[in-house]
């Protein structure tokens, strides 16, 4: 059996509460799996997100042993032989204070930095509207070509790094700055702005850039790179943080503004 300890809110409770669930093991069980286990056996109130169950559409990431992953693809057994996952250098979470034996036991809880609407669901607005204000769309150059916009293999290869993001905001819950400071736009939001950036057929990348240019857009990130640690599709928004900040330096000398 896995004991799964689990973080448990609705509104109107004076304070969360953990459960813990007992759930059978058996080979190739993912946490996602653990809580199908306790919702069928122990508690069917039990609330949280999924969807596609196979690690594409980023809707069940959860704080799982206090790291933002996502339940499809965590194993259980791995957690429980003591695999730590992505490590985190500076993670601090104050307001989670609940002791677990990770040896035994597998924590489960909500995002952190998002609220919490009831259980493992958080309200996503913060990070869809940080998202939102990056104008994550193409708006291409004039004329389209007819058939197709050539691009270099190594194009595609530094555009491929940043196309792959699920929104899941592992990384928006992973990132200390987002604890600190609601107004920060985010890694999941940046590595999306600075893809357009480097997009060849984007009709004025470079004006793109300033939509952040602010304190609250490239220049809050402290790089603690827990962002990357935790990313599922192994997008690196600490790389394009430091790539725009470096051209926004270099723009601005050339031009008296800096
Ligand atoms: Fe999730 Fe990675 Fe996209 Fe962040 S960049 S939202 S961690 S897929």
């Amino acid at each position: 059996m896995v004991q799964l300890k689990v973080f448990r809110f609705r509104q109107g409770m004076e304070r969360p509460r953990y459960d813990t669930f007992a759930v059978a093991d058996q080979q190739g069980l993912t946490v996602l799996g653990a809580l199908f286990g306790a919702q069928a056996l122990h508690d069917d109130s039990l609330a949280f997100r999924y969807s596609c169950r196979g690690a594409a559409c980023g809707t069940c990431a959860m704080l799982i042993n206090r790291v933002p992953r996502l339940a499809c693809r965590t194993q259980v057994e791995a957690l429980l032989r003591g695999d730590p996952g992505p490590v985190l250098p500076y993670y601090p979470l104050p307001g989670l204070t609940e002791p677990w034996d990770p040896r035994k036991e597998v924590m489960v809880e909500p995002l952190p930095h998002l609220p919490v609407i009831r259980d493992l669901i958080v309200d996503m607005t913060g990070f869809f509207d940080a998202y939102r204000s990056v104008l994550p769309v193409l708006q291409s150059r004039d004329p389209v070509p007819e058939k197709e916009w050539p691009m270099t293999p190594a194009t595609v290869r530094e555009l491929d790094q940043y196309t792959s993001c699920i929104l899941c905001a592992a990384c928006y819950a992973a990132c200390p700055v987002n604890g600190k400071n609601p107004r920060y736009t985010g890694p999941a939001a940046l590595a999306k702005l600075w893809r357009f950036r480097i997009d060849p057929r984007e009709r004025d990348s470079a004006r793109r850039l300033g939509t952040a240019d602010h304190p609250d857009g490239w220049w809050a990130c402290e790089f603690h790179t827990n962002c990357r640690r935790v990313c599922p599709r192994g997008v690196p928004p600490d790389k394009a943080i430091g790539h725009a900040r470096q051209e926004l330096k270099t723009v601005k000398k050339d031009t008296g503004s800096g």
